[in-house]
């Protein structure tokens, strides 16, 4: 059955599944969702035993159905190859009698790439089926892990370009380092004086610039958006809560039809609202926890009811979990208050306004898939702590969010139904916080000693993503004012008017 794809703020309009890609945002400045949920046509026996790029085709067949299986197959072999360094490309791991599902085996060790390596194939397949013969340029904005697996994922992509601007003294060394060091004729990284609002903001500006889009057009090129409220990349995020569930099943762990948990630490609600729409596909999660930081937003929320960002932003030691906006909340937010466009777009325009707003009862009451906790700085530490005494293995700060809300959830409840945990970064990717919260000693060694030292007491060989940029020569080493990024822009695409 054909899934069609409208705004959040507008049930009107439909598109296809290659045209929401394509565009990124709806007009209107709603995110594009299914008009259904797909169920699963396999069982989970039937899945159980399949690769990660066979179970990532009949969930996304499902989803994204005006594509071909050609073409859709030919974007899963071309995404999920030997950019990841296993096979199984999301490996379980189980510490602590509960499963730990690493989802950051790609080319920049955390788990955007899982979505990432695959959007931008998906994105020019929709750009030829629609007709498109533009080139694709992809502008970004970062604060860090979105920039470099969106320059991974697009490096080298033929009929694509992509532009990423960073605030200068706003990333971490490391993460730094990853993008200046980016190979790739068709890949720009830009460093602007100014923090990641700047860039944001000045990103967004470029989009909306009509006199732009206008020579853009004229010389053959057109802007998308590698954002994660992008349906490509929720959809191939669906797939690993699948996998995860057949891999238990196969190897016996779980019988057939018995309900897991799943635990997601979460900034923008995008990983974990793929694990909902996995439960809707008809995969048997009970609970979906909802992990946060000291920007504990979305636990408040789910208290009270009420989303309320008017608080001080925290800077924690799990910064891709540094969040007020939780954009893709509004794709739940939607559903729950009954797919009605116009409620949600009211929420939405409160949430602008007043930086707040306040659910029904009725629509509480279908949060109760939901639980939610948070994580103290001090929490997160005495967990990466505590789990590499109890058993060697060494999470990175996300994932110890997760695990320790994991804990609470349990000490709560008293629920013992078998648990999935998303590990979304590799702990190389956050080596100090790690290392320190396992001995504050480390504090002393440079960042490289401290990861040749993480490799030695957890046992894991240092990952090529990390290994490449100890010698790789610094490839871009441009800055600019905020006024000038239409100016840098232009000049990257030879755009002379
Ligand atoms: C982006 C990110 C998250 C948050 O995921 P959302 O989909 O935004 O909720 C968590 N951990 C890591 C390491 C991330 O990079």
């Amino acid at each position: 059955m054909e899934v069609l794809y409208s705004s959040t703020r507008n049930g009107e309009k439909k598109v296809t599944a290659s045209q929401a890609i394509l565009q990124g945002l709806s007009e209107d400045g709603g995110l594009f969702v299914p008009d259904h949920i797909p169920a699963l046509e396999c069982s989970m026996k039937e899945l159980a035993g399949k690769t990660y790029q066979e179970i990532a085709y009949q969930v996304m067949k499902l989803f994204l159905t005006d594509f071909t299986e050609e073409e859709l197959k030919n974007c899963i072999d071309r995404a999920y190859d030997s950019k990841f360094d296993t096979e199984v490309i999301a490996p379980l791991v189980e510490a602590e009698g509960t499963y730990y599902l690493e989802l950051f085996h790609g080319a920049t060790i955390a788990f955007k790439d899982m979505a990432l390596s695959i959007l931008p194939h998906l994105m020019i397949t929709s750009a030829k089926k629609n007709h498109v013969d533009n080139e694709i340029v992809i502008l970004t904005a970062t604060s860090g892990d979105t920039g470099k697996a969106a320059l991974a994922g697009f490096a080298g992509v033929e009929g694509t370009k992509i532009i990423v601007f960073y605030p200068k003294n706003g990333v971490s060394p490391i993460q730094e380092k990853q993008m200046v060091t980016q190979k790739g004729d068709n890949t720009f990284v830009v460093g602007i004086h100014g923090n990641f609002d700047d860039a944001q903001t000045g990103v967004k500006q470029l989009f909306n610039d009509r006199e732009l889009a206008q020579q853009m057009a004229d010389a053959g090129l057109q802007f998308s958006s590698a954002n994660s409220i992008n349906i490509g990349r929720l959809v191939p995020q669906v797939v690993y809560y699948v996998y995860a569930y057949a891999k238990l099943l196969d190897e016996g762990k779980i019988a057939d039809g018995e309900p897991i948990n799943v635990v997601v630490p979460t900034g923008n609600f995008g990983n974990i609202l793929a694990a909902y729409y996995a439960k809707n596909m008809g995969v048997p999660i009970n609970r979906l926890i909802c992990a946060s930081n000291e920007n504990k937003v979305l636990y408040d929320f789910f208290v009270s009811g009420k989303y309320d960002r008017n608080r001080e932003f925290m800077l924690t030691s799990s910064p891709s979990m540094d969040i007020l906006i939780s954009s893709n909340l509004e794709r739940l937010i939607y559903r729950i208050a009954g797919n009605d466009a116009g409620k949600n777009a009211e929420f939405m325009a409160a949430l602008s306004r007043d930086g707040s707003y306040q659910i029904t009862e009725e629509m509480k009451e279908k949060l109760d898939d939901f639980y939610g906790n948070y994580a103290s700085e001090e929490e997160t530490a005495q967990r990466i702590k505590s789990m590499y005494e109890n058993t060697g293995y060494v999470l990175d700060t996300h994932t110890a969010v997760a695990s320790a809300v994991y804990q609470k959830y349990t000490a709560d409840t008293g629920d013992q139904t078998k648990t999935v945990i998303a590990s979304t970064a590799s702990p190389f990717k956050f080596t100090r916080s790690v290392m320190n919260a396992i001995d504050p000693k480390y504090n002393e060694m440079s960042d490289f000693e401290l990861v040749d030292e993480l490799s030695k007491i957890a046992n894991v060989e240092v990952p090529g993503a990390i290994e490449e940029i100890r010698t790789a020569p610094v490839l871009h080493d441009n800055v600019c004012d905020k006024a000038e990024m239409k100016a840098v822009v232009k000049r990257f695409l030879g755009i002379h008017a």
